[in-house]
This record gives C-alpha cells, structure tokens and sequence, in this order.
C-alpha cells in the first residue's frame, strides 16, 4: 500500500512552527517513501475561524516548499479538502454508526448538563456521560423510538458515541509504543455537534479514513484524543492508520511549550511568515531551506554529526525511527546558525534573485558588481540576511563617532601621520590596492607598529574594529568618500 500522509490544521490563527515542523515531517516521510502529501483543512469549528489563516497556512508551505499533492487548492481524488465542504459525507457517516448502535441521539439542553455538573463538582468529581448514567438523560437509548423520532423534529440535538466501559482500547504509537486506555475512562464524546457539524474528532477519523490515509504524524498534544480515535475506527469497523505523535517543541529556557510570548519577550519569531505585524522568520532574514533543515533537526536526529541538508538530502534520510520522544528546546542561536551556513553556501546571484527585500539597501546606483562584491565582503558575517542592512552600513555610512579604546591606543602612535600618508594616496587617485605596499615603505622611516597603522585607518572609515577588510572599505565606498573619512577623523584628532 503507497504512504499517504497528511497535515491538517485548523485556521484558528497563524501556522507557528510546531505545526510547521509536523507539516514538513509529513511532507518528508512522503517523499521518503514515494507517497503523497495532503493538505486538509479542519475548519469545522466556525467561532475559531480566524480571516486569512487558511491563505496564510498554504502560503507558508508554499514558502517553505512543502507542496502538497492533493488539497484545497489543485484538489485530487479524495477531495473536497475543506470540512467545512464535507458535512453531507459526515451527515453519512453518522448515520451509519447510529444504525448499528455505535452512536446515539442526546437531546439534553445546556442547563440539564451544567447542572449535571454542578453535583458532580459537589461530590468533586467531574461529570462523565457514560454508561453508567445516560440512561438518567435525554437521548434517544432511554426514549422509545417515537418519542426520539418526535424530537429530532423539534428540538435541538447532538449525536454522542456509545462508549462500551469494558472495552480496553488499545492503540500503538510508533514513537512511543502501545498504550492501552480502559473504555470506562472515557465518556460518551460528541461527534455531531448542536449546529449539525461534526467536531474535530469524528470529522478527522471518517477523512483520514476516507482520504485513504496510512501514517498520521502530528503534534503530542492530540495523543489524549488516541483513544477516542480509535474507538471510532472500531465503531466503523476500520483498520486504524498507523500513528506517530511527536515531541512538543520546548521554550529554550525553563519548562513548557514554546509559546508566541517567548518569541516576543525574547525577540525570536515563532511564525515562518508576518502575521499581524509581527515578522516572521522570512522578514528577520531566514533562507526557508535552512528553516527547513532546522526545524527537520528539532525532535529528529539523523544518527550521525552531520547537520547541514539541503532539501533533497532530507527527504532522502528522513527516518521516523529516529524521532525523539522527549520534547525538543527551540534554540534560535542555532537556527540562526544553520542559516548562516546556508547563507555561506548560496551564491551572490541567488541570493540577489530571491532576496531582493533584503539586497536593495545596496544602493542601485551601483554596479551590479560592485554590489555583488559589497555583499560578498560582507556574508560571512550574515546569520540572518536583515544583518546585511547594519552590515552594510561600513559603506554607506560615514562613522558617527570613535570608539574610545581604540581611539586612545592609536594615540600613543601619532595617527595623523599615518592618516595623512592615506589622505595623500587619496588625493593622488593611487589605486587602493597599492596603498598597503605603499605605506610598509613609509613605514621603513617610521617604524609604527603595522597593527597599529591598520587600526588607525579602520577607525577613520568604520569607527570601530568591525567590518571587512579596509582596502575593501575603501574599494568600495571610492576616492571621494574615502577621502571624507579620513580628513573628518584627521580633524578629530588635531
Ligand atoms: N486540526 C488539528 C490541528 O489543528 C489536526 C490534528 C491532527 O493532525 O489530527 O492540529
């Protein structure tokens, strides 16, 4: 049977990049294994809806290049993918448990349930609907068939799953390994909501099913749900897909999920795209290939040192056996590290053609050249390309100011000389790559410490110790502004 995956999220809010990294290990599984990945989109919850999330979800693949095979948009063989395009399916669906008893009608209103619960809160327990109370309710296992039949006309209804107490459901994580669960723990769920939709659980197992779906892969947070998943596939008389849940991803300090707030208390995004404002890891500067390969390192391991992939590379060695069970910290140095190796492997061309929003503070007017080679200069210094924008200030900006250490430790050396040796080549147009022989020969007579005269001129051009090489500096930024520098330093030290 050929794997066929999904990802399925619900367009409450923005994609975070837990849901990234589940979409992208479903995407690399199916590759790995010659399958298909489906994109589905659960949005049969209508109050969480949230206006632009499901454009923003499939635009954050597409960023990532996570192409789905079959979804909303290119649609395929087991469509529609939206849910909220599937109610007659589950109208189907749940007709067909509640003919062979595996579901039931529940006619009780809001209060009946509230102050159901209210005892149970006085007796400090909480209110289950099971076996051993529904027939105390209205539904239609304590009403006859007319009386039931009657209702459904007039009054307003759910459907819940008849849940056998002496059932011991029993699942296998592939992650985790078997885990079984006591039918008696479990209530009397809601598959079919008051509103006629069906809620997340029922329309997730009759899609996965009917999607033809072999592997589920998502977030630890729906392994609770497991047991009542599996139940329904029983209520159908379906195999149940084979599961995998994985690890949570951690806050980089102290205990608990990665959340938005730590994103923004700590100045790292937590959304792969802009949302609302806020900038995601494509507006700080991330190559989505190096996104990528980090987000495949977060909670997998690959069994050896390596730790740079490209795209394909990935999808050749990705391995479910070697998913972690423990929850994986987000660690945005690193993040920010695997990207600036990226950035190290890309070419100039490239990075030109696809980062335009980032190239462009190296002025037009220039070359093409000679701002190739400007960024060049600078890209070892890149871990997220928005650092090109303060990178390439050394050519943009004149110094607004000296840095007071180096300033005092050149002083003890009588700069202006050296300066003065500099502003001369200036004047003289003398190419800048003669300037370093130029100045060892001045330097015969004077006997400066070599440091010192390179020291002295990076001060006059950059304001600090920072920055590429000077002769570059200078190459670049040319003779007149050269020449500004260094005669506004000079004044600064008379
Ligand atoms: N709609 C669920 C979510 O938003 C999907 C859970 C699943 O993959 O089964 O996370």
């Amino acid at each position: 049977m050929s794997v066929r995956v999904r990802f399925a999220p619900s367009p409450t809010g923005p994609l975070h990049i837990g849901g990234l990294r589940t979409a992208l290990y479903n995407y690399l599984f199916a590759k790995k294994n010659g399958g298909k990945f489906l994109l589905r989109i659960e949005d049969t919850d209508q109050y969480r809806k949230v206006e632009g999330s499901e454009n923003y979800i499939i635009e954050a693949l597409k960023w990532c290049d996570l192409r789905p095979d079959e979804g909303p948009l290119l649609g395929g063989k087991t469509g529609p993918y939206r849910q909220s395009e599937r109610k007659k399916i589950y109208e189907e669906h749940i007709d067909m448990l509640i003919r062979k008893g595996k579901a039931y009608y529940a006619f009780d209103s809001a209060e009946t349930l509230s102050k159901a619960r209210l005892i149970a809160d006085e007796k400090k327990t909480t209110l289950k609907y099971g076996a051993h109370n529904r027939l105390e309710f209205k539904n239609s296992l304590s009403y006859t068939s007319e009386k039931t039949k009657a209702l459904l006309e007039t009054t307003a209804f759910v459907v819940r799953l008849k849940v056998d107490p002496k059932k011991n459901v029993e699942m296998i994580d592939k992650i985790r390994g078997s885990i079984g669960v006591q039918g008696s723990e479990i209530d009397d769920k809601i598959l079919i909501k008051a509103d006629g939709m069906p809620t997340y659980h029922f329309a997730n197992v009759v899609d996965d099913h009917l999607m033809g779906i072999t592997h589920v892969i998502r977030g630890e947070e729906w392994l609770p749900s497991l047991a009542l998943h599996q139940l329904i596939y029983d209520a159908f008389g379906w195999h149940a897909p084979i599961f995998m849940h994985l690890p949570l991803i951690l806050k980089p300090q102290g205990k608990g999920k990665l959340s938005k707030r730590d994103g923004e208390k700590m100045g790292f995004p937590v959304y792969p795209l802009e949302w609302e404002g806020s900038k995601g890891f494509k507006e700080r500067g991330f190559l989505p290939e190096a996104l990528v390969n980090y987000l495949a390192l977060l909670g997998w391991n690959p069994g050896t040192e390596k730790e740079i992939f490209s795209f394909p590379e990935l999808q050749q060695i990705f391995d479910t056996d070697k998913i972690k069970k423990g929850g994986a910290k987000f660690d945005f140095d690193k993040a920010k590290w695997v990207n600036h190796k990226f950035i190290e492997l890309t070419d100039e061309k490239t990075i030109f053609s696809r980062f335009i929003e980032f190239t462009d503070c190296l002025p037009y007017k220039w070359s093409e050249k000679k701002r190739t080679y400007a960024y060049a200069l600078v890209k070892k210094r890149l871990f997220l390309l928005e650092d090109l924008i303060s990178e390439s200030r050394v050519f943009l900006a004149d110094p607004d100011g000296y840095d007071p250490e180096v300033l005092k430790k050149v002083k003890e050396h009588e700069p202006q000389k050296i300066i003065l040796q500099f502003i001369d080549y200036a004047k003289k147009e003398i190419p800048v790559k003669e300037w370093k022989e130029k100045i060892k020969v001045w330097n015969e007579d004077h006997n400066v410490p070599f440091g010192v005269i390179m020291q002295s001129l990076r001060l006059a051009l950059v304001g600090n110790l920072s920055g590429p090489d000077v002769f570059d500096i200078c190459f670049i930024t040319g003779n007149t502004i050269t020449l500004r520098r260094l005669e506004k330093f000079l004044s600064q030290l008379n």
